[in-house]
């Protein structure tokens, strides 16, 4: 009796997931729809399995060369074990702030609720582009589950799923000759609602058309290390943090 309660159970679940996989794979039979999850299930398996794998192996490259440059370091008299102490601590406070994921692993951005979807922003790229040179395309966010199935956007591989960017720190639609969007129609919600009006970090003066040179300098230039990268999300409100993004 308990057993046909448990498999009856487990029929209606495995109906309802082909029902769900259906809905959300338009114009795929609920069967191929649920093979395809299947494959991507696996193949996320592979890629958190290969992850965690490589990066144990990096861990311990990594620990036994700051070790030694830290011993060697310290036997020269160039750096004092306070020193190291103390930039440890300023960079473990930094990171947290800037919204970097703190494990190695995929972040996908929560699917937005009607409550959090609001207008798209008004302000006039056009007459600000040759000032700005669309600094705002090299602010970093996770894509939602939606747009990555959309297929449309490029995700950064080494980073799943936030947007790509290339070398020179732009997003990787963004067209360099002209500065706008290449994907607009299909653009994430996240780039349809941020407005730089009130964003302080690109903006000294908005009015004026003043940079926030400094702030910009110190955080998007092309050099600056991955991890110090900052979000666009922090200037919409009712936006899911990047901390926040799921982690898988
Ligand atoms: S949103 Fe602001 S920073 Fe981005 S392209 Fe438009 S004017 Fe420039
Ligand atoms: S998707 Fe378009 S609007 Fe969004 S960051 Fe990239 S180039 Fe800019």
């Amino acid at each position: 009796m308990t057993a046909k309660t448990v498999n009856g159970e487990e029929n209606e679940m495995n109906e309802q997931l082909v029902t769900e996989c259906a809905a959300g794979a338009p114009g795929l039979s609920p069967e191929a729809a649920l093979i395809q999850l299947e494959r991507q299930i696996e193949r996320g398996s592979l890629f958190t399995h290969t992850a965690l794998g490589r990066t144990t192996e990096r861990l311990g490259e990594v620990e036994s060369f700051v070790y030694g440059l830290i011993d060697a370091l310290i036997a020269k008299g160039i750096v004092s074990s306070d020193d190291i102490s103390t930039a440890m601590k300023n960079i473990q406070e930094l990171m947290p702030g800037v919204g970097e994921p703190p494990m190695i692993g995929a972040a996908i951005r929560p699917a937005e609720t009607e409550q959090d979807s609001s207008e798209p922003a008004t302000v006039d790229c056009d007459a600000r582009m040759h000032i700005c040179h669309s600094v705002c395309c090299k602010l970093d966010f996770a894509l939602s589950a939606q747009e990555i199935e959309t297929g449309s956007l490029k995700w950064d591989l080494g980073r799943p799923y936030f947007i790509r960017h290339e070398a020179d720190g732009l997003c990787t639609h963004n067209d360099r000759a002209t500065g706008g969007c290449s994907v607009y129609a299909d653009r994430p919600s996240i780039c349809r609602k941020y407005s730089c009006e009130h964003d302080d970090r690109i903006w000294k003066d908005f009015e004026r058309m003043e940079l926030n040179h400094e702030w910009l300098s110190e955080h998007l230039s092309e050099s600056r290390p991955r991890a110090l990268r900052v979000l666009m999300q922090n200037r919409i409100p009712n936006q899911p943090r990047c901390g926040e993004a799921a982690q898988l």
